[in-house]
């Protein structure tokens, strides 16, 4: 076994690292972590950065060259990814990570010539209509209906928690088209333009201060030839997607930034004569952090090395999903100790440490661990997937 970068690969690191340093607005060490990319302000800046990434070429780099990549080994696309996430830029959304894959496994010839070249110019920004209200983690009882007219399906039902209200171009959905047979056995996989008409979005306020949406379909006509994979098989399109949203080496960028992050401050805030680092249990609370992002970076490489071999990781993604923003949260909370109590203040504040990032950061990552399936419902997965135990 031999774990290390090839030698081009960590050139590549560098030229990505010299990318991000010239491309980023001057000022993106103050608000990195702080600008949220499902709002709309968020979203323009992630947008234009992403078309800055296609440009370059890396957005969707290990893609078949006929449909808007370069056919880069996986190794070299998780470099980049590695490095934009700790640095904390726009990178490999919602599109690149979860719908362009989904239509690589289960779209037409057509619809891969039309979306994955789109997605791979970062032409459009997603939101993703899974869960409704009264329906999140038991998703497959969801009652959005989409019902056959001509060449048409009508929508009618609403999604709620997605992030539609940055000005979404683009949503992927679930809808059920069949209600006679068993619930997984009746819903089909769409792709609906966010400005047809009937559609109506409205902002649900989030505990850090910033928003998510609801959106309504009131008789929302979408083209037949939206739909992904076959009608009605649709619960196993969007089952694959999550594995793709519940993995990704984002997670360890996160991480390792926010470690780093909390070293620096403890080694160079003075506190009763010594540094923050001297207060008991500091130290070795880092160090355990440290220990499991170095395990959660593992974690991360063996997805993609499944991913490099044509596997869709399934409890190894779920693994990821609750490992990566329960460790974050963990990290978050010792950040909280070492701040103490300034670490309440908000972003804005004049005396907020860290530009309130720890305070908002936390509030935030509550969500991580829920959005995607919660560590429960992930938990559930790996017992019957992974240990084999019975359903319940
Ligand atoms: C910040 C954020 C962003 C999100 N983004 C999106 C998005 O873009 N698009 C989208 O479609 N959805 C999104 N979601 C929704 C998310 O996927 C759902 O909230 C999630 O699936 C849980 O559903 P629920 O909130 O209805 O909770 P419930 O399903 O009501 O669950 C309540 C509690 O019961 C537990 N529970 C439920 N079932 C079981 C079980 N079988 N075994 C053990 N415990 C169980 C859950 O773990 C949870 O603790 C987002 C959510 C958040 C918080």
């Amino acid at each position: 076994m031999d774990f290390r970068f090839a030698p081009e690969e960590e050139a590549f690191r560098k030229e990505v690292e010299g990318f991000l340093r010239k491309e980023l607005p001057s000022d993106w060490e103050e608000r990195e972590g702080l600008v949220d990319f499902e709002e709309p302000e968020g979203a323009a800046f992630a947008r234009d950065f992403r078309r800055r990434l296609a440009r370059q070429g890396w957005l969707t780099m290990a893609w078949p060259k006929e449909y808007g990549g370069q056919a880069a080994s996986p190794m070299r696309q998780l470099v980049f990814r590695e490095v934009g996430s700790y640095w904390g830029a726009p990178g490999a959304d919602n599109s690149v990570n979860q719908v362009g894959p989904i239509i690589i496994m289960h779209g037409t010839e057509e619809q891969k010539k039309h979306w994955l070249t789109g997605i791979s110019e970062a032409r459009w920004v997603w939101a993703q209509g899974y869960s409704e209200p009264g329906h999140g983690s038991d998703l497959a009882s969801l009652e959005t209906r989409a019902v056959e007219d001509g060449d048409d399906f009508v929508i009618n039902g609403s999604k709620i928690w997605n992030g539609a209200h940055g000005n979404a171009d683009m949503m992927f959905l679930l809808a059920r088209t069949n209600t006679e047979v068993r619930k997984h056995r009746g819903i089909s996989f769409f792709l609906l333009d966010m400005k047809t008409q009937g559609i109506t979005v409205t902002k649900v306020p989030m505990m850090w201060g910033k928003s998510r949406a609801l959106v309504t379909f009131d008789d929302v006509r979408l083209p037949k030839a939206n739909i992904v994979g076959e009608k009605d098989m649709g619960w196993y399109v969007g089952a694959a997607l999550l594995d793709f949203e519940r993995s990704g080496v984002e997670r360890y960028g996160r991480q390792k930034r926010l470690v780093d992050m909390l070293v620096k401050y403890g080694r160079e805030t003075r506190y009763d004569g010594g540094t923050v680092l001297d207060r008991p249990g500091i130290k070795r609370e880092l160090v355990d952090c440290y220990i499991e992002t170095e395990a959660l970076r593992w974690v991360c490489y063996n997805i993609a090395s499944l991913q490099s071999q044509g596997q869709v990781p399934n409890k190894e993604a779920s693994i990821c999903k609750i490992f990566g923003p329960e460790l974050l949260q963990r990290t978050y909370r010792l950040g909280l100790r070492m701040l103490g109590p300034l670490a309440q203040l908000e972003p804005g504040s004049k005396w907020a440490p860290l530009r309130g990032r720890i305070e908002n950061g936390y509030l935030d990552n509550f969500g991580r661990t829920v959005g995607g399936g919660t560590s429960e419902v992930n938990r559930n997965v790996i017992a019957m997937r992974g240990l084999g135990l019975p359903r319940g």
